[in-house]
């Protein structure tokens, strides 16, 4: 029986790119979404695998979601925690509303996934998880608190779960991606993300492709001896 694979956020962007990779790679793969239904199915269809609508920030529906998962597939070996919205502004100008959005997503969400796909891992003895952080989470953003704060959050939990679970066999490791050309960065506008590409080292923004490369490697035999561990595809602009 094939693999199995659940990425969060799988409907656009990162994710869409993540679940192609693991579908070559071989993996039967899970595309979670939130509200893009119609790109998911498009997507579960092409790559043979499952679209299933859930909302990360809400522990019932993630249970729910990875139910569905282990019903259809019997087995879950990859889960790719990559579901995550940004939010930019003044801390000051900041509602409470607009922070648990962010840390509902970006940081409960995966705790809420993780916790949900642990006992069927630790029953294979076996699995791997990859976090998506980002370099805001570790050097902060002007006008990001909150994203920087969850993203940082991100990074806390892998290195304490890869403690806790390396000995049931699970890998926790984290991604921890640059500029990268999606949907989430289109507010900042065409002068703005020029910019950006000439301040980084490599000379340009990186692509949903670049980070699907590093999450494909975690997953793969090659990282067998890595857990807890932050690989950050950004083209040099933090190091
Ligand atoms: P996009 O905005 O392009 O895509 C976000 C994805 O997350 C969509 O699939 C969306 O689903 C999903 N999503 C959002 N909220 C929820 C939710 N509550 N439950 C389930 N799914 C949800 O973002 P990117 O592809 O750029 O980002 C992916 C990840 O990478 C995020 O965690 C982001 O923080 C991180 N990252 C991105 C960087 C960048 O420069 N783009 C840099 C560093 C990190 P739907 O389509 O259904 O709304």
């Amino acid at each position: 029986m094939a693999k199995t694979a659940l990425v969060t956020g799988g409907s656009r962007g990162i994710g869409a790119a993540v679940a192609r990779r693991l579908a070559a790679d071989g993996y039967q793969v899970a595309v979670n979404y939130a509200a893009s239904r119609e790109k998911a199915e498009a997507l579960a269809g092409e790559i043979g695998g499952m679209a299933l609508q859930a909302d990360v920030s809400d522990p019932v529906q993630v249970k729910g979601m990875v139910d569905t998962v282990l019903e259809k597939f019997c087995q879950l070996d990859i889960l790719v925690c990559n579901a995550g919205v940004a939010w930019q502004g003044l801390l000051q100008d900041m509602t409470d509303g607009d922070w648990r959005r962010v840390m509902g997503t970006d940081l409960d969400g995966v705790f809420y996934c993780c916790r949900a796909v642990l006992p069927q891992m630790i029953r294979q003895k076996q699995g791997k998880i990859v976090t998506v952080s980002s370099m805001w989470g570790q050097v902060g953003g002007a006008c990001e608190a909150a994203y920087s704060a969850a993203k940082a959050g991100v990074i806390g939990l892998t290195k304490a779960l890869a403690k806790e679970v390396g000995p049931s066999g699970i890998t926790v490791n984290c991604v921890s991606p640059g500029v990268i050309d999606t949907e989430m960065n289109q507010a900042l506008g065409p002068q703005a993300l020029d910019q950006l590409a000439e301040e980084t080292p490599l000379g340009r923004l990186g692509s949903a492709e670049d980070v699907a490369e590093c999450v494909s490697f975690l997953c793969s035999p090659a990282a067998d001896f890595l857990t807890g561990q932050v690989l950050a595809p950004n083209g040099g602009l933090i190091i």
